[in-house]
């Protein structure tokens, strides 16, 4: 007969969907409206040594830029509902051409920037042009990263090797309608169904570039506002994930003990792994009989 055991995002929910854009660019700003508007979250990399100068005066001509540190506090600010700031290094260096001396103080460095400006502990992180070897793992490991982004695609399931997690995909992609609809119509009711994630990256600088801001805002109406969808920053998932994978289940698995701060949801199959499944949300500090 058996069982099988799946987790569930907050309140029950089977699907999560976040973003990241990197660069801490002034455009941010304009993204991160749209995110709230439709009650979207996500994660901002930034690169904590190279904030454009404070008594730099923008020519009238349309140009791109970064944010200066003043802007990136006002920004946080502003955004910190909808915004997680993670590392993108000091320099944005290609870290698989560097040292490990340097990719660790890059990385480290930034990340205390980062929590000094912001009042913030930040775990977070993406590979500044997607690029690193194992050698840049470990040094993530040693600076206390939790997960790094990569530049890769890898469709709706949830990341195994966190420090070098894919995305869903960059929002240039052709068939992004598409594959958003796709997402929106997973039914994730059976036994076989994990959770699954939609996760989009990039710069919001490419829509200053492309002048297709209308794409992204119709890419967040369609996936935004929808009951069945837990929208949170990057490092929300991860820690909800882990916190799942801390709850303690006795052999015969009819107890479990929530040892985390933080509510954790899942289903357990039973009946010959017909659906429905029973539905059950443990407590921190929890025991519950299933
Ligand atoms: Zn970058």
């Amino acid at each position: 007969m058996g069982y099988r055991i799946r987790m569930r995002f907050p309140e029950g929910k089977r699907k999560a969907f976040t973003l990241s854009y990197d660069d801490g660019m002034t455009s941010d700003f304009r993204l991160a409206e749209i995110m709230r508007k439709n009650g979207i979250k996500g994660t901002f990399n930034v690169n904590t040594g190279c904030f454009q100068a404070e008594d730099f005066e923008d020519p009238p001509e349309k140009h791109r830029r970064r944010m200066k540190k003043s802007e990136m506090l006002a920004f946080y600010e502003q955004y910190k509902d909808v915004a997680e700031m993670a590392v993108h290094t000091v320099t944005h260096p290609t870290l698989n051409t560097l040292p490990t001396g340097s990719v660790t103080w890059e990385v480290a460095q930034d990340r205390h920037n980062i929590e000094e400006l912001f009042g913030v502990v930040c775990r977070g992180m993406a590979y500044p042009d997607g690029a690193y070897t194992d050698e840049t793992v470990k040094a993530l490991e040693v600076c206390g990263i939790a997960y790094a982004r990569t530049t890769k695609s890898a469709g709706f399931d949830l990341p195994t090797d966190w420090l070098r997690m894919p995305a869903t995909c960059h929002h240039t992609i052709p068939n992004l309608q598409e594959l958003g609809e796709e997402f929106l119509n997973l039914k994730l009711d059976t036994y076989r169904d994990t959770a699954k994630w939609f996760y989009l990256w990039g710069h919001t600088y490419e829509f200053d570039d492309n002048n297709d801001w209308e794409k992204i805002e119709r890419f967040l109406e369609q996936m935004g506002g929808k009951p069945e969808i837990w929208y949170a920053t990057n490092i929300e998932i991860y820690d909800y994930i882990k916190a799942f994978e801390s709850l303690q289940f006795s052999v015969d698995g009819k107890r479990v003990f929530n040892p985390t701060c933080r509510p954790v949801w899942f289903a357990v199959y039973r009946k010959y792994l017909k659906a429905p499944a029973d539905e059950y949300c443990v407590n921190p500090g929890e025991t519950i009989t299933l």
